[in-house]
């Protein structure tokens, strides 16, 4: 009964909007090509790399706004509804994206990416596993490569006319990402240490998996909390003097008010980790990537080990 109802009202929005004018602008549809709607930032990028301008590319997620938080407007729900393929996570963060999956007609495709990699449960601080799937998936430049090549299968199947165009873009992309993946394979395995801390949220656990690394942070996952117990201040304080620790990292919209505590009370610098779930308003001017933002980890990452 949820269920209908929640299908009814998502039916309801789409109506209303329909017969009146909105502030809200849907997307504007061209003749020929591909409308695709990415729910984040990462996502996006991985499309208008494989399609250029052989597509209408849409990111609901506007660049700036914290991610976790989130509700689709009536024009999203709309967009999703027009578009020929729906990219999301299927996390914590865009449980949302559910219900208005079970109302879409046949023909939009739907790509949920978090059916196509291997997952992990979210971490506690003390890292006993919780368990909530960790929806961060994007992180790992692996799962970037296998993300990039479910959307490369979708898009050449939706538009066979532009086929070669879509191989050759997914080859150009897909070399890039390996390289990146390339990149921090030999950080980690020529660096000192291998150990990394944050103080800050934690919402990389695909990225140490990945390259066997271990971590300390002052929140799992993409917890709310903003405040860390005084154990956890002083068990982080203890690791990166005794281990002198380098870097101590803060993430994208956040406050830095932990990492900069802990490197008052140590010889750490606080340094910028993108995670990547948004990209800030800024970046998204001066035409940052997926790439470029991860290869501006890759330097931080560098200097946090060695
Ligand atoms: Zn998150």
């Amino acid at each position: 009964m949820k269920k209908l109802f929640a299908s009814f009202f998502v039916i309801l929005i789409i109506l209303s909007l329909a017969s009146c004018n909105s502030k809200d602008k849907t997307m504007s549809k061209e003749e020929g090509k591909l409308n695709i709607v990415a729910t984040i930032f990462p996502y996006y990028d991985f499309v208008r790399n494989l399609t250029g301008d052989k597509a209408n590319v849409k990111m609901l997620l506007s660049p700036g706004v914290e991610p976790h938080h989130y509700e689709p407007s009536p024009s999203d729900i709309i967009d999703i509804n027009n578009a020929d393929l729906f990219i999301y996570t299927g996390g914590e963060s865009d449980e949302w994206a559910e219900t208005i999956v079970e109302s879409l007609d046949s023909d939009v495709r739907v790509l949920k990416l978090i059916d196509t990699v291997k997952t992990y449960n979210e971490e506690e601080t003390d890292k006993t596993v919780g368990d909530e799937t960790d929806e961060h998936i994007w992180t790992s430049p692996r799962n970037a490569v296998e993300i990039t090549k479910n959307i490369s299968r979708e898009i050449n199947l939706l538009d066979e006319n532009n086929r070669d165009y879509f191989k050759e873009n997914s080859k150009k992309y897909l070399s890039q990402l390996t390289e990146l993946d390339n990149e921090f394979k030999n950080i980690t395995k020529n660096a000192k240490r291998n150990k990394i801390v944050f103080g800050d949220r934690f919402p990389i656990l695909y990225f140490v998996k990945e390259y066997n690394l271990d971590y300390e942070c002052a929140f799992p996952g993409c917890s709310s909390e903003t405040e860390p117990g005084i154990a956890t201040v002083n068990h982080l304080i203890d690791t990166v003097k005794e281990e002198k620790i380098p870097v101590i990292f803060y993430l994208d919209f956040s406050n830095q008010a932990v990492a900069n505590l802990l490197c008052e009370d140590s010889n750490a610098k606080p340094m910028l980790y993108h995670s990547c779930h948004n990209i800030t308003q800024e970046d998204y001017n001066n035409g940052e990537t997926y790439i470029s933002l991860m290869k501006e980890n890759a330097k931080a990452i560098k200097e946090a080990l060695n």
